[in-house]
This record gives structure tokens, sequence and C-alpha cells, in this order.
């Protein structure tokens, strides 16, 4: 924990959705926050390639959800349609809309988790003093 001897923490600087720049603490040896690293990104468009959109529908949902996610979405996508053409019956599809719902959620509590502990790192390395 190099870092955490640093006496002036940096700041983030990204640019936000909105135009204004992030404040947030810079984590580790990075230039970003934990939310605006590069590292972060490119790890997860790696994965999100490694997946294989090469269909319209993959390609959609790649944009809308965390890449984790997106054989979720995609398999719902494939359950609806199932539903509706009846390739699928309405019992099977509830069963899998229920899975779903629960792979969302752990990944949610995953998430918060992640957050949180960098949020407590941040905090460790800032206040420097024993917890
Ligand atoms: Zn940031």
């Amino acid at each position: 924990m190099a870092e955490a001897s640093r006496s002036e923490a940096k700041r983030c600087g990204a640019k936000r959705k909105d135009g204004s720049r992030c404040a947030a603490r810079v984590m580790g040896a990075g230039e970003h926050c934990f939310a605006h690293d590069p590292r972060r990104a490119a790890a997860r468009d790696q994965a999100r390639r490694k997946g294989g959109a090469n269909s319209a529908t993959a390609a959609r949902a790649e944009k809308l959800v965390p890449a984790v996610l997106r054989p979720v979405l995609i398999t719902l996508l494939q359950t609806l349609q199932g539903a509706k053409a009846g390739t699928i019956e309405p019992r099977q599809a509830t069963a899998i809309g229920s899975v779903a719902r629960a792979i969302v959620a752990v990944y949610q509590v995953g998430t918060l988790e992640e957050r949180l502990q960098a949020l407590e790192a941040a905090q460790a390395a800032q206040g420097g003093s024993a917890a």
C-alpha cells in the first residue's frame, strides 16, 4: 500500500455525463476513481468482445447491460420470443424469469460490495490512522 503514504489524494477529473468533472478520489496508482478507471473499462470491453456479439440482439444487449449480465438478457429475450411463438411453456418462461431475477439480485449485491470496499479503501488511505 505505497499509495496510502501520499499526503494529498489525487482527484479523478473524468468527465461525467452531465459535463461536470468527477471529484472522486483516485484509487491506487491510476489517474481515475474506481468508477472511471480506464483499466476497468478495457477489461469490460474485452469481456464483451470475448462473448462474441454477432447477432443484432446481442449487440443491442451489450450496450444495455453490464457484460456479466448479457447472457441473462439474451436468454430473457429468447424466452420472450419462445413464449410468444408457443415453443416455451408459460411455466418454463416464469421459471427462467425467476432465475434471471435471482442472478440480477446477486450481481447487484456483488456490485455494491465492490463499491463499498473501494470506498472503505479510499477512506483508509485518506484517514491513515488505525481503524
Ligand atoms: Zn471518477
